[in-house]
């Protein structure tokens, strides 16, 4: 029986171990069929055969009356350590528990003088299982000591780099064009390159940083990124305020801002459309925009924001709209208001961003000039599966108002109405 594992050889007498870390392994069992006795018989003789890329001939180890101890307590973490005495030496194994167990039982039946298939091995002619050399495309690093000097590996696809107090994202994770997922939580940095914006994050989670005291946001508008990226962890960032470009990250399914300052979310916020879990708990929200209702948000996180009383306004003369509307906005409402499809190839890339952007009355028409209201009735988030936030405040929105005669108007004013 053959397994492919991970060993150390240590050597008893001076402690020390043949190499720095474990390496790449084959390990063999098996009986020794041309094996002589003192006597220059020939004799069948249970033997290990331990092959590593230093020494791809083997070193093989008489089992029978030669094992000092077999080391098992970890064997289902799959580690296992065997002490042989001559040479008086431990052999440390990591391998899948499941091989290791049986190889394990093997030796066991072989010590034992059970026959086995898996003992039928001839062990002289045993070769080392061949390891394909597969491209790296996972690394962790949570020591400083571990960063490498020499650069990462071109293939990886997934990084993590937390806790070790990085301070700048260096140009070479920058140029991981095979990355999709990218963990730098936990460190000191204060701004994310451009040069992010061009690769295919899928998941990236810079949480416990410091990006709100440089506020460079730049590589949001990476074309690469806001095609790709569905989850983002900002959370306890310092953030002062909500980063507009976040609203063109139209992938975005979860996004993560707790623990900052944020006090307000942009209209063109309801831009998400395929967000379902926001958490923007502990912040200094006093509202949420009136379109958030409009989004098909599933998980909503607002514990430990203030949310500001109700403002009491006077809907009068200052909110209506006497003179007709521009050419353009009578369009793009026409547009909103019918659901007429646009894309950029039709719409000029301007008027594609008022569209997107603009707050909307409740009437569903844009509002491109007229003043924002806040605080002027109770955000409608009934379409929200899981809403966490304190009960003892209720949550109001701020609203635009298209003109005066319009319906949106009656329902502020049914509010002022309530006593
Ligand atoms: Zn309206």
């Amino acid at each position: 029986m053959k397994i492919l594992c991970e060993t150390v050889v240590q050597d008893r007498q001076t402690q020390r171990n043949r190499s720095l870390r474990y390496v790449k392994s084959t390990l063999a069992v098996g009986y020794n069929n041309s094996a002589k006795d003192a006597d220059g018989k020939n004799i069948r003789q249970l033997e290990i055969m331990h092959f590593t890329p230093q020494n791809k001939v083997g070193e093989r180890f008489k089992v029978t009356n030669n094992i000092e101890k077999i080391f098992s307590k970890f064997l289902r973490d799959g580690k296992v350590t065997i002490g042989f005495k001559e040479p008086p030496i431990n052999l440390m194994i990591n391998c899948d528990p499941i091989q290791l167990k049986g190889f394990l039982h093997t030796i066991k039946l072989g010590l034992e003088g059970k026959d086995s298939m898996n003992l039928r091995l001839n062990i002289a002619a045993a070769t080392a299982i061949p390891q394909r050399s597969q491209p790296q495309e996972k690394m962790t690093i949570v020591r400083r000591g571990d960063y490498p000097i020499k650069g990462f590996p071109r293939t990886l696809k997934s990084l993590k780099i937390a806790n070790i107090q990085l301070l700048k994202i260096t140009f070479d994770i920058c140029s991981l064009r095979n990355l999709t997922v990218l963990d730098l939580s936990d460190n000191q940095i204060n701004k994310v390159p451009r040069e992010m914006g061009r690769l295919s994050l899928v998941s990236f989670a810079i949480n416990n940083n410091q990006l709100g005291t440089a506020n460079e946001w730049d590589w949001l508008r990476g074309k690469q990124i806001q095609k790709s990226l569905r989850e983002l962890d900002l959370s306890n960032n310092e953030l002062t305020y909500f980063p507009h470009d976040l609203i063109r990250l139209e992938q975005l399914v979860g996004l993560k801002l707790s623990h900052n300052k944020i006090k307000r979310v942009p209209f063109g916020f309801r831009r998400l459309r395929n967000l379902r879990n926001l958490y923007i708990a502990s912040n200094l929200l006093s509202s949420l925009p009136s379109d958030f209702n409009l989004m098909r948000i599933l998980v909503l996180d607002v514990w430990g924001n203030e949310f500001g009383m109700k403002m009491d306004h006077r809907i009068s003369g200052e909110h209506n709209v006497h003179s007709a509307p521009p050419l353009w906005l009578s369009a793009a409402r026409t547009v909103c208001q019918n659901k007429v499809p646009y894309s950029a190839a039709t719409v000029p890339w301007l008027l594609l961003d008022i569209l997107a952007e603009s707050p909307l009355c409740a009437c569903r028409k844009i509002c491109f000039d007229t003043p924002i209201i806040e605080r002027a009735v109770m955000a409608t988030l009934d379409n929200i599966k899981t809403l966490i936030s304190n009960r003892e405040h209720l949550i109001y929105a701020d609203i635009v108002l298209c003109g005066a005669g319009c319906a949106g108007r009656k329902q502020v004013l049914s509010y002022e109405q309530q006593p």
